[in-house]
Parts: C-alpha cells; structure tokens; sequence
C-alpha cells in the first residue's frame, strides 16, 4: 500500500522542529525504518512529517571522561556497530547491534528512533535498560527504566524529540552477555538476553539482566538478578527469570517456548557475563 498523504517539513534546529510538532497531528521521521512501514499499513496517518536528519548536533558517539558515552539520537545503527568507542566501552552494545535487522536498514536506522518506536522485541531499548541509560529530551532527561509504558508507547509527548543518550560508565569488573534468538538472522527476537554481572572480590556486587521479546516492554527481571550469589547460582538465576516472564502465544511462538527460551538464553548471557567479569584483566 502506499503511505495516507502528509506534508513534508525538514527544519534546520531543534526549535523549529518542536514548533512544527506542536499541533499534535505531526511525527518526527529519522531513518524511517519503522515508521515508513506503518503509514504504508496504514497504522499512522499523521498531516505532518517533521525530519530531523537535517538539525545538526544530533549524529555524534562522545567519550565522557569518566568512561561513560553520549550518543546522539540520530547516529545510524551501522555507526554504533562500528565504533571504536562502543566496542572499547560497551562491548555488549556492539554485540546487539550485530542482531538488529539487515545492513541496509542499519545504515539508515537511529538508535533515537529505535528507542522511541519502543518495539519490545527490538534490542536497543533492552540494551538502554541495561546499560541504565539516561534519556535526555527537548523536555527532560529520563531513565530507560522509566522510558517505556508498554508495546510501541513511550512517555514522550508529541512534541518532545530524543535528542541524546547518556551511558554511564560501568563499574570495573563488569562482564557482559548477550544471547538472542531468531528464525532467521536479521528477524526481530523471538526472544534475548542481555546480563551484565560486576563482581568485587568473589562476590557480585551487581547482577542486571533484561529480558527482550517476553513482555510488552524490555524487563529487567529483579527476581532473577538477586539470586545470583555466585557461579553456581546462575541455574536458579535462569529459571527465575524463565518464570518471571509471561509472553503471548502468536505467530511466531508459544508462550512456553518463548519462556523456555528465556531460561536458555539467561543461563547463557549470566555464564558468559560472569567469565568476562572473573577474567584477569
Ligand atoms: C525489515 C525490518 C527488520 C527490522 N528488524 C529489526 C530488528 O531485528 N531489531 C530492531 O531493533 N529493529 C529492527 N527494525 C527496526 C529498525 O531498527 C528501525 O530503524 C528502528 O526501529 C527505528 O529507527 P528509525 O530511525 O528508522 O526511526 P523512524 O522509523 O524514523 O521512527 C520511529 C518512531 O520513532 C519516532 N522518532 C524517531 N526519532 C525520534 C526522536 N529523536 N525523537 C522523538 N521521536 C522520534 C518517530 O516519530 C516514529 O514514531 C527492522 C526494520 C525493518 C524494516
């Protein structure tokens, strides 16, 4: 099908954008990757297309001092997975980005749109929970965690645009995982796990693992997280966060498969984070 008709404005700053949004009917367009397909579906028929890939200032990955990262909400899926400083800093970052869809759609697609389209089976927004990212606004800066209210839904009003995403620094000795599962390579997750364990001495000073793909939203499953103790634990880890999921049934999968997965996957991203952060550096 085609696309309902709209108009079509490419504002040079933040400012004009944000005046362009203020009628409530109009959508900011970055890569397109996702929103092009829904108006073609015809699921959106806004009046007003607002471009941002004309506002400079918004295409950047900077190094903080501490360790940590900004990146700008309109860098490509292709920069993130190929930058130097993501791989240095979050490994686990570059990792994801190697499932996202295929090159062509990486090489258009942002990491803002990804957030704000709010898929809860696509990586970024789990990755931003993970990582505990900060999300900073036209508005207001707002933790992942809070960021997302259930499937395609954010707390962003319509005229406020993602401008940047802070990643703090993690702690030393922090390993990561990062385990997802696909039909094919390139499909959205049937489901994915992300895990970051921090370890001081030889006891976890913080576990974080978020579920993708099991959830209206990405989920960081608390339950799970507390019972890992030690390397042994990581079973009973996996099997709390396989039994604090309750996907749907649909096309692609059962719930219960979709659960079994999630145990599967957990148990994996927990080993590998856990040999990362007892590795000698
Ligand atoms: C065939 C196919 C397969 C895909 N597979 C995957 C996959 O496996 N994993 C995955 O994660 N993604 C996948 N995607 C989605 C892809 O990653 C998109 O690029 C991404 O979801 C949206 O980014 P975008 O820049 O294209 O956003 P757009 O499509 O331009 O926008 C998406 C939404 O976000 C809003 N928006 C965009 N930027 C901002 C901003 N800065 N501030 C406020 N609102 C904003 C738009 O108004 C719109 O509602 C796939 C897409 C396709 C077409």
């Amino acid at each position: 099908m085609k696309p309902p008709a709209f108009e079509y404005l490419a504002p040079r700053s933040l400012e004009q954008a944000v005046a362009a949004l203020a009628d409530g009917e109009a959508k900011v367009i970055a890569g397109g990757q996702s929103l092009v397909p829904m108006l073609n579906f015809r699921l959106l028929a806004p009046s007003l297309l607002v471009d941002i890939n004309r506002i400079p200032g918004l295409d950047f990955i900077e190094a903080d001092d501490d360790g940590g990262l900004r990146i700008g909400a309109l860098t490509r899926h292709y920069t993130l997975e190929t930058s130097i400083l993501v791989q240095e800093r979050f490994p686990v970052l570059r990792a994801a980005m190697a499932h996202v869809a295929h090159l062509a759609i990486r090489n258009r697609g942002t990491i803002g749109g990804s957030l704000c389209h709010g898929d809860p089976a696509a990586e970024l927004p789990g990755l931003a929970l993970l990582l505990d990212a900060q999300l900073k606004t036209t508005q207001r800066t707002v933790a992942a965690v809070d960021f997302f209210e259930s499937a395609l839904s954010t707390v962003l009003a319509d005229d406020e645009i993602l401008t940047e995403i802070q990643l703090p620094a993690p702690t030393p000795r922090t390993g990561w995982g990062f385990e997802e599962f696909a039909r094919r390579s390139g499909d959205f997750a049937l489901a994915a796990v992300g895990a970051t364990v921090s370890l001081s001495g030889d006891a976890v000073a913080e576990a974080r693992i978020v579920v993708i793909g099991a959830h209206d939203t990405p989920l960081r499953v608390s339950a799970a997280e507390a019972l890992l103790t030690d390397r042994a634990s990581i079973a009973a880890a996996a099997a709390a966060a396989r039994d604090a999921v309750s996907p749907n049934d649909d096309l692609h999968a059962s719930a219960d498969y979709r659960r079994h997965l999630v145990g599967v996957l957990t148990r994996r991203a927990l080993t590998a984070a856990w040999q990362r952060a007892a590795a000698p550096s």
